[in-house]
């Protein structure tokens, strides 16, 4: 690809055929090009006027040279004096992929629980499509896979900044693909990520079970993988947990490489706290970091949670950080994590799940579908909430207690011999929780 300056005194030769050296030297001896983005070049030059006539008798040549040389249209935008400093200044802010920002392999804290994983992973970017391909990381939630999946892409987009990425959730992939078939536009999304460079896609465990998104996606999978460009998934469990998951899909995965993250031991969480307090401007006195340590063992997001709540203690309340704020600030993020959703929260996720309207399952209809989503809503209300079989019932048209029983049995009854209801609750569980 020719630089910038190239591309531009490419038009500026064209520009100067037309015009005086006297013209052009008034015009365009101060104008420079800043920018060239998908669909725009931006240019600077010293004044307003100036920047009237580049636009008013040039910009259609400029933006004709543009289509001649990519064989798409541009737009043309000119900054004038000090709009440069304000241009350049939202630059520094905006990325092609606001996912990655903040998720690198410099902030990853490396422990015996996640070496695997990270080692993979840093193969993985060094080498796109060349060594373990697909890349496959699992392990429960607040463990680091989302945050070495965009170190991945971090990565790659700085030794490869011309490769097509796409960043998306499994759940992303199933909402897009519907909404294609609904808007009739599913050519264009089966052209937009079978031609990736990278592919990566966390939470895959959301396609599962899902015939017609297992069936694009396997397709997707193919073209990415058959074209030797890489991919990388995470889920919360291992492919033979997953079972709804097409076999074609879990053997593709199953010849790749699987890498796990597990818990970090005490080392590494203490590592970690340093780690994202100094990230955050703060020193912890070390009995507040062996305290934290010691007592969030089991996910790295709780980690954070906390050291983030003490910083904003000691910013807001310019509070010492003691034992005493530790406590308080552990217990508001444990607080989280025995979230109780509200009955709308439970409706609206299940029935998102099932491609219904809550309206759907408030209501009185009775085909398969709403009626098996109905129900499960109940059971997980039951389970999820502390509301009595008549508050359950208040929330469904119609239904009182001993329906809501009889629908949370069913529920109970199939849990027992059928895998894909068993999946189908966890998954819908965990989309509600994640909207605490
Ligand atoms: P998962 O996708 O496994 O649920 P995430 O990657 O979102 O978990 O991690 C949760 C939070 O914990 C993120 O903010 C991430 O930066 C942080 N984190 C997890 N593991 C590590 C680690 N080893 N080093 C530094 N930060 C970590
Ligand atoms: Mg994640």
């Amino acid at each position: 690809m020719d630089s910038l300056e190239e591309i531009w005194k490419q038009i500026l030769d064209i520009i100067a055929r037309d015009i005086t050296p006297t013209a052009y030297n008034t015009w365009f001896s101060d104008c420079r090009a800043v920018d060239l983005t998908d669909c725009k070049l931006v240019l600077h030059t010293s004044s307003d006027f100036k920047r009237g006539i580049i636009l008013g008798r040039f910009g259609d040549t400029i933006r004709a040279a543009l289509y001649n040389l990519f064989s798409c249209s541009f737009d043309v935008e000119v900054l004038a004096g000090d709009e440069l400093l304000d241009y350049e200044k939202a630059g520094d802010r905006k990325s092609p992929y606001p996912e990655m920002d903040g998720y690198n392999f410099d902030n990853f804290v490396v422990g015996p629980s996640n070496k695997f994983a990270h080692a993979a992973a840093i193969a993985v970017a060094n080498n796109p499509g060349r060594v373990y391909n697909p890349l496959f990381i699992y392990g429960n939630s607040g463990l680091g896979k989302t945050h070495l999946l965009l170190a991945i892409g971090e990565r790659i987009l700085r030794d490869h900044p011309e490769f097509k990425i796409a960043y998306l959730k499994g759940d992303d992939f199933t909402n897009e693909l519907i909404h294609s078939i609904q808007t009739g536009t599913s050519e264009e999304f089966r052209g937009k990520y079978r031609n990736m460079d990278l592919l990566l896609m966390d939470d895959i465990q959301f396609i599962s079970g899902k015939i017609s998104t297992q069936e694009e996606f396997f397709h997707t999978f193919n073209s990415i993988y058959e074209a030797g460009h890489q991919i990388v998934l995470t889920a919360d469990r291992p492919p033979v947990e997953m079972a709804t998951l097409d076999d074609r899909i879990r053997t593709r995965i199953e010849g790749g490489l699987m890498a796990d993250v597990q818990p970090p031991d005490i080392e590494t969480r203490t590592a970690i706290i340093i780690n994202k307090a100094a990230a955050l401007g703060i020193v912890l006195p070390k009995d507040v970091v062996d305290y934290i340590a010691e007592n969030i063992t089991s996910n790295v997001r709780q980690i954070e949670g906390v050291v983030k709540r003490l910083t904003a203690y000691k910013e807001i309340l310019n509070d010492t950080i003691t034992i005493g704020s530790v406590k308080r600030a552990i217990k508001d993020v444990i607080r989280v994590g025995a979230y109780i959703p509200t009955p709308e929260v439970i409706i609206e996720e299940t029935a998102r799940y099932y491609f219904l309207q809550p309206s759907d399952l408030r209501g009185q209809r009775r085909s398969k579908n709403t009626a098996m989503a109905r129900q499960v809503s109940m059971y997980l209300m039951r389970n999820l909430t502390n509301l009595s079989l008549v508050d359950i019932g208040n929330q469904y048209e119609g239904r009182n207690h001993s329906t809501v029983l009889s629908s949370i049995r069913k529920v109970e009854e199939m849990l027992k011999s059928d895998p894909d209801m068993a999946a189908t609750v966890r998954d819908i569980s965990s989309n509600i929780n994640s909207r605490s």
